[in-house]
């Protein structure tokens, strides 16, 4: 974030910084045949400091041109020099963390490209147009976005009419939200350097404004991670509390969920269903909802169990398995396959019970799901891309059954709240929903392309609550006691 980058009035210590290439080397023959030698291709050539951000960046997207990433690099590193983090890093650690974050979501090479870039226009001596110049003008358009949210969010941040500008400014282009939702991210994990009265005022406005949105852009990798930084400095008591728990469940000598995926993978060993069954330990937050939820924590509550399988259908067939050879708890079972969450979230969710009284929560989705349940509009990739030419993958699964409509689908729904107050507070509602969220049209049928016209609010099919007040924060209204 802008706001942290210094630049010393005097030039400081020198800190060596990540590797220093301030011109582009030139191409160095020698280097460029023994790469040839040794392996991959130019691999050889990328500085370091990129090295992680290219790995993960390839494993996403193996045909990746990463001549960009360098040249971005070289760049941002160049430009930032001599500027400091509070931390006394070198602020060009900033953008490498924040494109790493992306890059392991799966965001495409453009994205990365105008991360690494994101806060140079506003911190250097760098301008727009050379951006657009030396990286063409979408990256030129992340990067203005970005540069435009900066000064959005940091004021009366937690106004609807805040709020409502932040998707203006990037409803063109959801990218530019991704960007700094890892920026946030990166900032909140970092935020120990600051003031006590700062940390506090930058988590209010990530609690009341980029926890939401990473809700609704349904990046849950980065949600889930940001409502436990928030949780750990505006609740430290209750945070330290739940520590405690996770500390002393993670000493018990039994686990009821390692013994409920052991008695599950042979369930769908012996039905011939490929499929992977892992065990998701509850973030923070998640497992104080739980506790105020349940009173008292049973084992099997610290986590929930992930079944992945390799098509839809392969959902339905684990779901049957599980119900016959296990005890359902019919209560728990919803399918989010058929009736896809608002933010593109799909699954199936049921719970299995055993005679001891330990309750099993179980998620069954495909890989491709649980790409975007993790990643959701990161893994969309460029919403202007041209359309994948078939919509099958190789194994069969729909490529990305939301592509398409989704972003016009964010589009009307924003447009869909005339004023402020009636879109924050619908959003309001819903979130308060936590993920039960199930959207209804008007008449009644479930929708599967859920826009929110004002008239109406989403429904949950959960517990009734108390309605929020209309002051109060949006997520942390589910950790007051
Ligand atoms: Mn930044």
């Amino acid at each position: 974030m802008s706001a942290e980058a210094t630049n010393p009035a005097t030039p400081g210590p020198v800190v060596p910084a990540a590797p220093r290439r301030r011109s582009r080397p030139r191409i160095d023959l020698r280097r460029l045949g023994r790469a040839a030698l040794l392996g991959p291709a130019s691999r050889g050539r990328l500085p370091d400091a990129i090295g992680h951000v290219v790995e993960s960046h390839r494993f996403h997207h193996p045909d990746a041109d990463l001549e960009p990433l360098r040249r971005a690099y070289v760049l941002a590193e160049s430009s930032h020099r001599g500027q400091m983090r509070k931390s006394g890093e070198p602020y060009i650690t900033h953008p490498l963390a924040v494109t790493l974050i992306l890059a392991e979501l799966g965001a495409e090479t453009t994205t990365l490209t105008a991360s690494l870039l994101h806060d140079t226009v506003e911190d250097t001596d760098v301008t727009l147009d050379q951006v657009g110049d030396e990286f063409g003008a979408e990256v030129r358009y992340l990067v203005d976005g970005v540069t435009k949210l900066e000064k959005v969010d940091y004021g009366a941040a937690a106004e609807p009419e805040t709020f409502r500008k932040m998707l203006v400014a990037t409803g063109n282009d959801v990218r530019v939200m991704s960007i700094k939702l890892a920026d946030r991210l990166h900032n909140m994990r970092t935020l120990g350097v600051m003031r006590p009265e700062k940390q506090e005022r930058i988590a209010k406005v990530t609690r009341d404004v980029l926890i939401p949105l990473a809700e609704r852009l349904g990046v849950q990798a980065l949600k889930t991670e940001l409502e436990d930084l928030v949780f750990a400095i505006l609740h430290p008591e209750e945070y330290a509390y739940t520590r405690e728990l996770i500390v002393e469940n993670a000493s018990r000598a039994d686990d009821p969920l390692a013994e409920f995926a052991d008695a599950m993978r042979a369930v769908l060993r012996d039905a011939d269903i490929q499929a992977e069954v892992l065990i998701r330990p509850r973030h923070f937050v998640s497992l104080h909802r739980t506790a105020r939820k349940r009173g008292r924590l049973r084992g099997s509550d610290f986590g929930r169990l992930l079944v992945l399988v390799n098509e839809d259908a392969d959902c339905y067939a684990v779901l049957g398995e599980l119900h016959t050879c296990m005890t359902p708890v019919v209560s728990e079972f919803k399918d989010f396959i058929a009736v896809p969450k608002f933010n593109l979230y799909q699954s199936l969710h049921t719970a299995v019970a055993r005679d001891d009284g330990q309750v099993a929560e179980v998620l069954i989705r495909t890989h491709q799901m649980h790409k975007v349940a993790e990643a959701g509009v990161v893994a969309l990739g460029n919403p202007y891309a041209a359309p994948p030419e078939e919509q099958t993958a190789p194994d069969g699964e729909r490529v990305d059954p939301t592509r398409p409509g989704w972003l016009s689908r964010l589009l009307d729904w924003q447009e869909a709240a005339p004023d402020p107050d009636t879109f924050w507070s619908t959003l309001r509602e819903d979130l308060a929903q936590d993920r039960e969220i199930t959207v209804f049209r008007p008449d009644g049928a479930p929708s599967a392309c859920p826009t929110v016209p004002p008239a109406w609010t989403p429904r949950t099919r959960s517990t009734a609550r108390t309605p929020t007040p209309a002051s109060a924060p949006v997520s942390t209204a589910a950790w007051r006691p």
